[in-house]
């Protein structure tokens, strides 16, 4: 009776079991100071202007004459409006092509009830496990495929229906340029595919190159859906909100029917959520978050610089607030000795797909103080073993 492909989602190598780990050890040695070099949350908190306009939000809950209740399915058209101004400024979309959300972990395996279970969806290995968990639970037939070299998903010679692609990338930290954007829209043109556009780590985006939204590329209307989110540009981990496009030009009615789906299946995000969301954008919370994001990559850079001195081979970090880290070793053993040796929390990299094996994740969205401490440990261990 039950999905059979439950079965086949990740049991041993998960986020849950670095948490199981951790908390054991934590609890053998409760004097030990543990650093996290793993967090993918974020360290700095919701600032004034939106946390302002979230008790403004609530009080009017409280009052019958500006009350909000139901109706918004698809997110409040204000936070919609100022989301197509700001966000998507001169892509020509209209209110009904933007939907609000709780999360674009809900969005990105969501949008996989449209399609039949029949669609062959690609998938990177490695790559954000949420992908591939979603699609086995919505019992979709999926492949996945090594990296390139470059640490990228190279467009395939056969025929996927729907492919995943994650820009910039969790885990690997990188992030497709133009050039090779252009080569996916082609791709998915010809085929007659649907790119489901990661691009919540947007805000981190500063090479030339890298485009900060995939209709940047022409074409890109007919074939993609991004996804975006407040999560990481405005701490809204806890909060939750996202937000995300399907242009009326793809294929399929996908947007009719998403519309249909929501109206069916979804009350829309939550009032105080959404108040706070749109308050995001006023010219002091912009400072205020665009600081916060050059100082994660500052915290970046300075990971990159002292992992790379102390003779790892480190990818991303450039436009992504991960880096991915080769190691000789397995990379739970690798977990296990910096938690226990080093005191250092790390993602081992296997979380992220099989070919994530010999390496870890580590990521900036701590503190900076923690990184120099945690950088300090392992020169010490390092410098010893020289
Ligand atoms: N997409 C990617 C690639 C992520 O790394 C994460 C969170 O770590 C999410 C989506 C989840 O975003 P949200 O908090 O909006 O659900």
């Amino acid at each position: 009776m039950l999905n059979k492909n439950l079965e086949r989602i990740e049991k041993d190598n998960t986020f849950s079991l670095v948490n199981k780990k951790l908390k054991a050890f934590k609890l053998a040695n409760p004097n030990i100071k543990i650093v996290s070099l793993g967090i993918g949350d974020v360290s700095k908190p919701i600032c004034k202007p939106v946390v302002d306009a979230m008790h403004k939000a609530v009080d009017d809950l409280g009052d019958i004459k500006t009350f909000s209740g139901y109706g918004n399915y698809y997110g409040l058209e204000e936070l919609r409006e100022t989301i197509l101004k700001n966000d998507y400024k001169g892509f020509d979309f209209s209110l009904d092509e933007v939907y609000v959300s709780d999360g674009a972990k809900t969005d990105s395996t969501s949008i996989l009830e449209l399609f039949d279970k029949d669609v062959k969806v690609l998938l990177g290995n490695p790559l954000y496990p949420i992908y591939k968990n979603g699609c086995l639970a919505l019992s979709k037939s999926i492949e996945e495929v090594p990296l390139n070299e470059e640490y990228k998903l190279a467009v395939p010679s056969k025929h996927y229906d729907i492919i995943y692609l994650c820009s910039p990338n969790n885990p690997i930290g990188n992030a497709y340029t133009y050039g090779e954007l252009k080569k996916w829209i082609k791709y998915a043109l010809t085929n007659k595919s649907i790119i489901l556009f990661d691009n919540v780590y947007e805000p981190f985006i500063s090479s030339k190159d890298v485009p900060h939204s995939i209709y940047e590329i022409n074409g890109a209307k007919k074939c993609a859906i991004e996804f975006r989110s407040f999560s990481k540009k405005a701490s809204f981990t806890g909060l939750r909100c996202s937000y995300f496009i399907i242009p009326k030009q793809i294929a399929k009615n996908v947007n009719y029917y998403w519309k249909e789906r929501t109206l069916n299946r979804f009350n829309g995000a939550s009032y105080v959520a959404q108040i706070g969301a749109i308050a995001t954008y006023s010219k002091e919370a912009k400072r205020i978050q665009k600081q916060n994001i050059k100082e994660y990559k500052a915290n970046a850079k300075y990971l990159k610089k002292s992992f790379t001195k102390l003779g790892f081979e480190v990818i991303g970090g450039d436009d992504a607030p991960f880096m991915w880290v080769k190691i000789k070793e397995k990379s739970w053993d690798y977990f296990d000795f910096c938690l226990k040796k080093l005191n250092v929390v790390v993602i081992p990299g296997v979380i992220f797909g099989s070919n994530g094996e010999h390496h870890i994740r580590i990521s900036a969205l701590g503190k900076i103080e923690d990184s120099k401490i945690a950088i300090e440990r392992f020169k010490e261990y390092y410098e010893k073993q020289a």
